[in-house]
């Protein structure tokens, strides 16, 4: 039995096929899962009996397991998910003005070890599947409808929650697939769902090539030196290369990338390291989203003083750059970036 999320629309239009039935199916069954909410196949009502007993003998339709829910001052939601193999994975739902974020994970852990990062010190343990990751959503809008919430006014996907997206990334590209299915599926619009890397160059430029979402790249410092220490990923993909498959990626016409840059104290937030992120994103369509480093009980590293960190902003504001501080919501419940670990998987570690 496998989870039918697990399945595109085309894969299950070739399943049907296969099994005698009309590829056309796939789109009604989608309809009934990803718009209807349906938790079983004989809501599926247009479907015929035998179909449904077709599904029902194969697939299974099912949600994460919420373990706990974390609500923030600001209202900020934070999931704890139990997977089915009893690892955790945390997701976050963030309100806008008019709309909703959703902050989705797509590993369990993650095997960059940035030095900062509080997912990372838990070490790696898997990817997550297409259904594990598009759960996260459904399941989200799920519990809007449940408050009585238009669940397409969750509207905007963040590929920041845990784990490395582009490590991930046929999983990634089957659930963007599901996500931006304006037919059938989620209705994302493109524009309005973003990736986040670390910097996987080769999986940058495929990621362009394959689809029309929003890059941003965690880039953090503005030397080798300094993004090694912090992001070990640059020994293998400097900076250079990195900012060179950026350019590659907004040939296509398409937003400005975010890049993504925590202030750390003393390590990256002098008025030369502001210089030096001028003069490197200035051939790229950027924009420079500041995260004032959240501190947490595994990392000594320190947030710098609200006036450096207006400053640092103002110098790349003074230099025409598009930049501001991010509000980082949900710090109260640990949901803020970098601070995603799954607090059961690691009390499990340490039994
Ligand atoms: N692995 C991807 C997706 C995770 S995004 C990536 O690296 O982009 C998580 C974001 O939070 C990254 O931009 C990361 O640089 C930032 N971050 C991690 N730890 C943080 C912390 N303690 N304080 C502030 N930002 C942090």
């Amino acid at each position: 039995m496998e989870n039918i999320q697990n399945y595109t629309r085309e894969e299950l239009a070739k399943w049907l096929e296969d099994k005698g039935s009309r590829s056309f199916r796939a789109g009604q069954i989608f309809k009934w899962i990803y718009l209807k909410q349906a938790q079983n196949f004989d809501e599926m009502t247009d479907l015929g009996k035998e179909l449904r007993g077709l599904l029902t003998k194969n697939f299974y339709l099912s949600g994460l397991d919420l373990e706990d829910k974390q609500v923030s001052a600001d209202t900020t939601e934070k999931y704890l998910f139990r997977l089915a193999d009893g690892h955790h994975i945390e997701t976050v739902l963030i309100p806008e003005k008019d709309h909703f974020t959703l902050c989705v994970s797509t590993q369990v852990g993650c095997a960059m070890n940035c030095q900062f990062c509080l997912t990372a010190k838990g070490g790696f343990k898997r990817n997550l599947t297409v259904a594990e990751i598009i759960s996260q959503v459904r399941d989200a809008r799920f519990f809007l409808v449940q408050k009585k919430i238009d669940p397409l006014k969750l509207s905007n996907i963040v590929f920041m929650g845990m784990g490395e997206p582009l490590a991930n990334y046929d999983n990634l590209i089957k659930s963007l697939q599901i996500i931006l299915d304006t037919d059938y599926g989620m209705k994302f619009a493109a524009r309005r769902v973003t990736v986040s890397t670390s910097g996987l160059i080769p999986k940058i430029v495929q990621l362009g090539l394959d689809t029309d979402v929003n890059l941003a790249v965690s880039l953090n410092a503005v030397d080798d030196k300094t993004r090694s220490q912090l992001m070990p990923i640059n020994d293998r993909y400097p900076i250079e290369d990195l900012l060179a498959a950026c350019q590659k990626f907004t040939m296509k016409p398409r937003n400005k990338i975010t890049f993504e840059y925590i202030l750390i104290k003393g390590i990256n937030d002098s008025r030369e390291d502001a210089l030096k992120l001028v003069k490197l994103l200035s051939p790229i369509r950027a924009k420079v989203n500041l995260i004032p480093f959240n501190e947490h009980e595994e990392s000594n590293f320190k947030r710098p003083g609200s006036k450096q960190i207006l400053s640092f902003l103002q110098i790349l504001l003074d230099n025409d750059m598009t930049a501001m501080t991010r509000k980082s919501k949900g710090a109260d419940i640990s949901a803020a970036c970098g601070q995603l670990k799954a607090k059961s998987e690691a009390v499990n570690q340490r039994d």
